[in-house]
């Protein structure tokens, strides 16, 4: 099959082409590089069956594909709010132009949407047909809104052309390849105490979010793309953390002197988080495998080999 993958050479993107080219399927990779690394999809560079195209999905583009994995966004708080105009055209203008181009070659479409269109939920843990609580003029909304927008537009692609959709509500994730400077929890505190640096713990730290490692979540992936369901359908991993006991399992992993620091917490951070995933168990059989201390081991193994190296 040929298939196209938008934010190939990001974080997420770039996992799920791994696995797609072992498959034997042509993939197309496209991103403009904003938060992509060229190094996160290095090993299929030359490969007959692999393509890379640097371009922006704000603007139109025209290719022949079978499938569309549509992940182009920024998901890091830090980076979203850093342009916030752009990531709002990124999920409604691209994502738009994405269902254009399925539309047009009658490619199945999915959409990696977030459990950030819950907001900051009144609903515990969230099912797929809870409506969200999100502050419309708020600094997440440039990425809430966008994604929420997103999934619009993709049902209604659906509904009036007949687009074949796929959508997936992904919850926290993480795993090898993220960036450093990337922002988000997983990442900060793990480089902050392989660096001998301070924890920085956000609020008090009584704030949950539900972990995922980036393998679990790509099977997710496929085995979507591969079913019949056309609803949204939560990924994650259920076992839920408050940010200080990540800090403290982090911090006994990699250095149990490494100190904590308190900062603000930043406006509108979701208070609890955490997937409720019947719909992935009983329509996909799938269920995350591995644990948060294996997969940290995993991914603190990739970041030590990375600030090494640099
Ligand atoms: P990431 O930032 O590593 O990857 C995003 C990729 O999209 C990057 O390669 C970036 O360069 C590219 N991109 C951004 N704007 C673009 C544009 N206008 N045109 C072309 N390319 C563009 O993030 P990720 O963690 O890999 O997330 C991938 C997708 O999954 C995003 O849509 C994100 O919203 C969604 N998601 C991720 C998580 C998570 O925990 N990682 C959680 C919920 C949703
Ligand atoms: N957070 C933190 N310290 C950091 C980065 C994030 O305490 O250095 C907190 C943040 O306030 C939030 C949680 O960790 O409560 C998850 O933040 P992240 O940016 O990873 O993802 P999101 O808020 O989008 O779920």
């Amino acid at each position: 099959m040929k298939i196209l993958v938008t934010g190939g050479a990001g974080f997420l993107g770039s996992h799920l082409i791994d696995r797609l080219m072992a498959q034997d399927n042509e993939v197309l990779c496209l991103d403009n590089y904003y938060t992509g690394r060229k190094q996160n999809i290095l090993q299929w560079m030359g490969n007959p069956r692999f393509e890379l195209i640097r371009h922006d999905i704000t603007e139109p583009i025209r290719l022949e594909v079978d499938q569309i994995y549509h992940l182009a966004c920024p998901a890091s708080p830090v980076h979203y709010q850093f342009n916030p105009i752009k990531t709002v055209k990124t999920n409604v203008l691209g994502t738009m132009n994405m269902l254009g181009l399925a539309k047009r070659v009658q490619a199945r479409f999915f959409l990696a949407s977030t459990s950030e269109v819950y907001g900051d939920p009144t609903v515990h843990p969230q099912t797929e047909d809870y409506w969200g609580n999100v502050n419309c003029t708020g600094i997440r909304s440039c990425y809430d809104e966008g994604k929420r927008v997103a999934e619009t537009l993709t049902y209604d692609y659906h509904r009036e052309h007949g687009v074949d959709v796929r959508v997936v509500r992904i919850f926290n994730t993480y795993g090898p390849r993220m960036l450093p400077n990337d922002g988000r929890v997983v990442s900060n505190f793990i480089v902050q105490a392989l660096e001998g640096r301070a924890l920085t713990v956000y609020g008090d730290g009584s704030q949950t979010r539900s972990f995922c490692y980036v393998s679990d979540l790509v099977e997710g992936f496929l085995r979507l793309m591969a079913s019949d369901h056309t609803e949204p359908v939560n990924i994650g991993n259920p076992g839920e953390y408050t940010i200080l006991e990540l800090a403290q399992t982090i911090q006994n992993m990699i250095n149990p002197d490494a100190e904590l620091t308190f900062k603000p917490l930043p406006k509108d951070d979701p208070k609890q988080r955490q997937p409720e995933i019947t719909r992935a168990r009983t329509w996909l059989g799938w269920e995350p495998t591995i644990g948060l201390k294996a997969g940290l081991e995993k991914t603190i193994a990739d970041f030590r080999d990375r600030l090494t190296e640099t």
